[in-house]
Parts: C-alpha cells; sequence; structure tokens
C-alpha cells in the first residue's frame, strides 16, 4: 500500500525551479497493476523514482506500507528499496561485466546472502524467465529483449511487493515488448505493480487502472481511491551487509574486464616497490657481511704467537702445549720464515721482483675457510708435500701485471705451472724487547747511518732506535725488500708485520725447491702461502740443523717459529688475559685483527641503518607516485561507473556496500602489485647479481671486501611478505578517497542518463 499526500517536486537549476510534480495525492493497493501515461517531460519518471526511494519529494508526505517514508533515515531507505521494490528500467542497466547469474543474484548478496543460495535462487529465477541456457553470458553478448529478461528477474529476486518499471519496453520492438509485458503480468500476480510508459495501447491492455499525468498533474485515473493510513514509528534496516568475499567477487569479474588497465596500474605501483625490495636486499647483504665479519672476529680471533726455536721442543710440540692452554680451537705454524717466488720453472722465466710471502700449514677451520675465501676456478689446496696455493692477490704481483685479466684467466695462466721458491729463516736479535714498543708500520734502524739505501749500515750489533719520522720516509720505498747489510745479515724494514725489522742470515737452503701451483683463493685473513704439512715439518728439520750452524757464531740470536691460533669462541672476551698468560710463559704474542673490515661493532650498524632509510625515503617516492596514480585510475573508474554505483544503491546497497566494493578492488590490485613487485625483484636480483659479480668484482672487493660478492643482493624472504601487504595498504589508502566519493552519490544523480 502506497498513500501520496501532496507530493511536490521542484527540480533547482540556478535561480530558476522547475516544478516536475505539482500536488500528487494517489493511493495504490496490493494487487493492482497500475499504469502511468503520459506525454514525454510530464513528470513520470520523477514520480516512480519518488515512488521507489531512488528521489525524494521537495515537499508532501509518502506512506508505504504504514511507513512515514519522509522521516527515513539513509539505511531505512536503503533496506526499503532492497527489500520492498524492483525496478525495472528502460536501459535494463545491468552490470556489463559481471554475468547475469551475478547481476541478478547481486541484490541478494548486498542483503548479505551467501554466494551458495543467492547463485540458487537467482538461477531458478533466470529460469523462469526463459534463460537458463544463457547464465553465464554477459549482458553484451544478450539482446535487447533477453536483457529486459535478466532485469525482471533481478527485480524479482528479492520477492517485492512492489515493481515499478520505467517504460520497460521502450528499448524493444513491439512484439518483443508484448512479451515482456506478458512475462511482467505473469510474475506479479499479488504484487503492486506501477508501470510507466507512453504507449496508451500497452496501458489499456495491461492495466488494472490507468493514469494520466500532464505537466505534473494527475489529470486522469479510472480507479482513484484512498483510505486513511495507520503509521507504524519503527525503523528497518539491513542487519547484514554485503559480505567482502563477494565484494572480492564483483572486483575480479570488473578486474577481469579491464585486464590490460588493471595490470598496468599494478606494474605501475609496483615499480617503487622492487625499488625498496632491491634496496633492503642490498643492505640486508651488507648486514649479513658484517655479522659473519663479527661472528669471525668473536669466534675465532687470532693471535700470532712468536716462539723461540728450541732444538729439543719440535713444532709439533710446542703446538701440542698450546693446545694445552684449551683456549684456542686451532693452532697453524711455520717456522718464522720468509719464502720467495723467484722463477717460473716452466717458462723458465725469472721474476723480476721476487714475490715475498710467508707460509703456512694449510688452515684447518673450515669456518674460516668458508665464511672469507673463495677459490678461483677449479683451485684447490695443496695434497703433497711439493704443492702450494696462493692468494690472489700474490698471484696477481707474480705475473707483474697490470693487465686487465679476470681471476679465472689469470688461474688460466699460472695454473699448474711449477715455481722455484727461495725460503729464508728470520730471526729475531735477542733483545727484542728494544722494538717491543714500535708501533706497527715504523722502521727501526741506526741513528748513524746516512740514510742512503745502497750504503747500508754494516755494524748491526749497535743498531739503535733512530727518530722514526725521518726513517719511515727515507725507507719507506723498500718496504718488505731487504737490504744487503754486509755478507752474511740483511736489514729488512716490513711494514707490514709486527716485527719491524729483522735480522735475516742468508739462504740456508741453497738454489731453493720447486713447487706447482695448485689454487689460488682470495682470503681476507690469509695473504699467504699455504703449503702441505709434510713441507713443513721438512724446513723444520732443516732449520735445526742451521741454528746449531748459526749458533757456533753468533749466540745471542735466536730462532723463532710463528704460530697462529685460533681462540674459542667462548674465551674470546678473555684475550688480554691470554696474550699476558702465554707472555708469562716465555711466548711473544699479539694480535691480528686483519679482516676485512674494521668494525665499529654498533655504530657501524646504526650507519647502516641510517644510510638505508636514506635511500629508502628517496624511493619511497616512487611509491608514492605509484599510490597517487592509482588514485586517479580508481577516480576515473568512480566517473566510469556512476551507473553501476547508483544501480547498487538503488537495489538497496548501502554506502558501506560501495566502499566495500572499491576497497575491495583496491585490495586486489594492491595484491596484484604486491605479487609483481615479488617475482620482478627476484627475477632482477638474479640478473643483478650475475652483472655486478661479471662486471663490477673488482669495485665490490675494494669497497664491500665483507660481502659475497656472488650475491651482493640477498633477498630476506620475510620482507617479501611484508612488501605485498604494504602495496595492499597502498592500493587501499589510495582507494579511499575514490571510495569515499563513490559512496556519497545519491542514487538518482548516479543513475541518471547522461
Ligand atoms: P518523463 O519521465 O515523464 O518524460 P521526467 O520525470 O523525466 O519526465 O521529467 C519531468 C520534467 O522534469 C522534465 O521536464 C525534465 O526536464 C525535468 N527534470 C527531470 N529531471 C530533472 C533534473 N534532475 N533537473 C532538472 N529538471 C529535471
Ligand atoms: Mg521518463
Amino acid at each position: 500500500m502506497i498513500k501520496l499526500n501532496e507530493v511536490h517536486k521542484v527540480y533547482l537549476q540556478g535561480k530558476v525551479g522547475f516544478h516536475a510534480l505539482k500536488d500528487i495525492n494517489l493511493f495504490f493497493e496490493k494487487g493492482e497493476t497500475i499504469v502511468i501515461y503520459g506525454p514525454s517531460g510530464c513528470g513520470k519518471t520523477t514520480l516512480l523514482n519518488i515512488i521507489g526511494g531512488l528521489d525524494t519529494p521537495t515537499s508532501g508526505d509518502m506512506v508505504i506500507d504504514n511507513k512515514l517514508t519522509t522521516t527515513f533515515i539513509e539505511k531505512e531507505w536503503d533496506y526499503f528499496r532492497n527489500h520492498r521494490i524492483g525496478f525495472i528500467f528502460q536501459a535494463f542497466n545491468l552490470i556489463e561485466h559481471l554475468p547475469i547469474v551475478e547481476n541478478v543474484a547481486l541484490s541478494l548478496k548486498l542483503a548479505g546472502v551467501s554466494d551458495k543460495v543467492s547463485k540458487k535462487q537467482s538461477i531458478e529465477l533466470l529460469e523462469k524467465v526463459g534463460l537458463g541456457n544463457h547464465l553465464s553470458k554477459l549482458p553484451t553478448e544478450l539482446s535487447g529483449g533477453e536483457r529486459q529478461r535478466v532485469a525482471i528477474a533481478r527485480a524479482l529476486i528479492n520477492d517485492p511487493d512492489i515493481i515499478l518499471a520505467d517504460e520497460p519496453t521502450g528499448a524493444l520492438d513491439m512484439k518483443t515488448g508484448t512479451e515482456i509485458m506478458d512475462l511482467i503480468k505473469s510474475i506479479s500476480k499479488d504484487k503492486l505493480v506501477i508501470i510507466v510508459t507512453h504507449n496508451k495501447k500497452i496501458a489499456k491492455k495491461y492495466s488494472t487502472r490507468m493514469i494520466e499525468l500532464v505537466d505534473g498533474k494527475v489529470s486522469k485515473d479510472t480507479d482513484p481511491k484512498d483510505q486513511k493510513v495507520h503509521i507504524v514509528l519503527k525503523r528497518e534496516r539491513n542487519k547484514k551487509k554485503l559480505k567482502f568475499k563477494e565484494a572480492i567477487r564483483l572486483a575480479f569479474y570488473n578486474i577481469k574486464g579491464k585486464l590490460w588497465r588493471t595490470m598496468l596500474v599494478a606494474l605501475g605501483l609496483s615499480v617503487g616497490i622492487v625499488g625498496l625490495i632491491l634496496i633492503d636486499s642490498f643492505f640486508n647483504s651488507i648486514r649479513i657481511g658484517l655479522e659473519q665479519q663479527e661472528a669471525v672476529l668473536k669466534n675465532n680471533p687470532d693471535l700470532y704467537i712468536l716462539e723461540e726455536y728450541n732444538a729439543s721442543n719440535t713444532i709439533i710440540d710446542t703446538v701440542d702445549e698450546l693446545y694445552d692452554y684449551d683456549v684456542f680451537n686451532e693452532v697453524l705454524y711455520a717456522p718464522l720464515a720468509t719464502f720467495s717466488i723467484t722463477k717460473n720453472i716452466t717458462t723458465d722465466s725469472l721474476l723480476n721482483e721476487p714475490v715475498y710471502l710467508s707460509g703456512l700449514e694449510r688452515p684447518q677451520s673450515s669456518n674460516i675457510l668458508n665464511t672469507f675465501t673463495t677459490y678461483i676456478g677449479d683451485s684447490k689446496l695443496p695434497t703433497s708435500k711439493y704443492e702450494m696455493a696462493i692468494s690472489l692477490s700474490q698471484a696477481e704481483n707474480l705475473l707483474n701485471s697490470q693487465v686487465n685479466l679476470t681471476d679465472e684467466e689469470l688461474w688460466d695462466l699460472v695454473k699448474n705451472k711449477q715455481y722455484l721458491i727461495n725460503f729464508s729463516y728470520n730471526y729475531l736479535p735477542d733483545e727484542y724487547s728494544l722494538y717491543e714498543n714500535i708501533t706497527d708500520g715504523q722502521c727501526i734502524f741506526t741513528g748513524v747511518w746516512d740514510k742512503d739505501p745502497l750504503n747500508p749500515p754494516t755494524d748491526y750489533d749497535t743498531f739503535l732506535l733512530g727518530p722514526i719520522s725521518d726513517n719511515v720516509a727515507s725507507l719507506a720505498k723498500y718496504n718488505s725488500n731487504t737490504i744487503s747489510v754486509g755478507e752474511d745479515a740483511e736489514l729488512y724494514c716490513a711494514d707490514y708485520d709486527l716485527i719491524d725489522w729483522y735480522l735475516d742470515y742468508s739462504d740456508p737452503t741453497g738454489p731453493g725447491v720447486i713447487f706447482t701451483l695448485v689454487g689460488i683463493f682470495d682470503n681476507n685473513l690469509f695473504d699467504e702461502i699455504i703449503f702441505h704439512e709434510d713441507f713443513i715439518q721438512d724446513i723444520e728439520y732443516q732449520q735445526e740443523f742451521y741454528s746449531e750452524e748459526l749458533n757456533q757464531d753468533d749466540e745471542y740470536l735466536d730462532l723463532r717459529e710463528r704460530f697462529r691460533v685460533f681462540i674459542k669462541s667462548s674465551e674470546v672476551d678473555n684475550k688480554a688475559n691470554i696474550i699476558r698468560a702465554l707472555e708469562e710463559d716465555g711466548y711473544f704474542a699479539f694480535e691480528n685483527t686483519d679482516l676485512g673490515f674494521e668494525l665499529f661493532a654498533g655504530l657501524i650498524t646504526i650507519f647502516v641503518y641510517i644510510l638505508q632509510f636514506i635511500f629508502s625515503s628517496i624511493v619511497s617516492i616512487a611509491v608514492i607516485t605509484g599510490g597517487l596514480m592509482l588514485l586517479l585510475i580508481l577516480y576515473i573508474s568512480v566517473i566510469e561507473r556512476k551507473r553501476e554505483i547508483g544501480l547498487i544503491r538503488a537495489m538497496g546497497g548501502t554506502r558501506s556496500d560501495v566502499r566495500i566494493i572499491y576497497s575491495a578492488e583496491t585490495t586486489m590490485i594492491g595484491f596484484i602489485a604486491g605479487i609483481f613487485s615479488v617475482i620482478i625483484s627476484l627475477i632482477l636480483i638474479v640478473i643483478l647479481n650475475k652483472y655486478i659479480y661479471n662486471n663490477h668484482l673488482k669495485l665490490i672487493m675494494e669497497y664491500l671486501p665483507f660481502i659475497d660478492p656472488t650475491k651482493v643482493l640477498v633477498i630476506n624472504y620475510s620482507k617479501l611478505a611484508l612488501a605485498i601487504l604494504g602495496s595492499i595498504i597502498i592500493a587501499l589508502i589510495s582507494g579511499l578517497i575514490p571510495s569515499m566519493i563513490a559512496a556519497r552519490k545519491k542514487p538518482i544523480e548516479a543513475l541518471r542518463n547522461e
């Protein structure tokens, strides 16, 4: 039952108003089929929209089923439109990207009905209107008559009491129009049906009552009625709303309809996020590198220990003694000797500048090896007595090469070639306490020397500490090279070891020993020749023999052996005490922190975070740009989909339903963008890592020696999940404004044909 009482509608256009409905007083009852007809522009649509709750009267009252609609709040209108009214439009107004089943089911879904139930009912209705074979078609794949059938099914799905049809046959030919009118008649037996048409024939044939409108006034009514109405003031609104899952389904159809645009938008949004992932991967790798360095420093801080050579105590004995301290997990050793690679036996060429190195037995700790060593090509460690492996930097010296070779090419040039190694023992003067206080990198020599390198002092016996600042300059160029001092002694100025200078008696092994080069390793801890254990033991015996000879001449000279120990991690904090204990036992121990990078512990880490923050902030601009672009696209989509929004509202969808539909769409775009970002980043990281390793290895080794050059970018997988989440949030935020604009539209404004 509907009662209109003194209803007026005035459209305000600028300063003048247009009086479209004038003093309408009408009463409609259940079971009536009313046709309202009249010339175009007489106010039929306006009247129907007011009855259907799409528009409100400027003045006057309307009572529907004992409810005074004049006092309705927004949500009551939504409920009313959703449950009481079924609308059929002249232009069908179907949602074009939704299959017809979804079009029909939408109204139920807006009332919170599940997908399953609403689909079932929608299929039943579509079968009833004769479209059982077209269920999954899109509206655009149907003829006009078929589309109007879909619209009729949609109007009926919520089983409304009132069917409103605005020129339902206006867009159809005669024959189809008649079919549609028959259908409407047949499905609306005990309902109140109000049909608007300008076709008088139709009006006569199908109506139980005809009302003519002229100039916004009722001019004829074949069955005028009136009745007192009883008004109930109870607010009715939907308890349930559109389920998010269903909103996602709707969004999915829309995205499917605009696949390319959606993908491009998602791609645009992902650019910035990819940037952020790459930056994070880079800093991740730096952090991992730093942590490893810290771990090595912590777990394997090494010490050098010098021991006076003692014929009754072999190197192995000392190793055992050192292990007895129970604070070392690794002891490497070598006689304190300098090895010089002087000749390439294979090509018979003398090296212009011998390569000087100290030697060590092969390091045993897999931790040290794995953390810091890269083996070039098919390099390996020595497996027999006359094999050796050398560090990359020494291999470069060996070729004397400024030539641009890759490590692999370098390795191929020196691989398995034989080299002549000369070695000489180093002896410390008895009174090594003399130079104990000298800091690293400085030189000591006699104070009476005239600094002519070609005419060095001969009487080392009377050496004194000289003014260091003077001496460094003059001796610096000799670096690790020896200056011959007389027949049987040499003066060293070494800037690379704690022992600033030492005396070296002439080569005790004569012509040297031939070794095969089996490996080049790149290692931040060992810049040494690695020999096989058998060889090291071999030269110890020679040392023994040699020392006996020596002691006959120079009893105050003192032979030493060198050990390198790695302190157990549990004892790390005890380092100072360990050194003191060793010294009390007569060893000479000193620290070696020759890591790839000096750590300032916490400070560096904070610095890395700050740096990452700065980089990320810069790249965030791209993310913001992506978000703004999305905002724009969604805003355009709101304008494009005005009709759809209006329709959803006309079917009783609430503002929040519209917002949910838009949010579902942005969530999906965000999700797609997130997935894009992850895939693109993963691919880029593989490519970039390869590229950097192949083209900028030197740069990395020089400036970031502590990171793995094959993995300059290391992805943090938990951050990938964060990236997806982040892009959804960005998309949601970008969609906020457009979805609010969409929700705010009045149904009639949104529906109006432009
Ligand atoms: P009908 O459906 O009978 O052809 P309408 O109800 O659509 O007529 O329109 C009635 C009159 O009100 C017309 O003259 C039309 O121009 C005017 N009108 C309709 N909608 C608006 C509007 N939003 N603003 C101003 N005038 C309007
Ligand atoms: Mg009209």
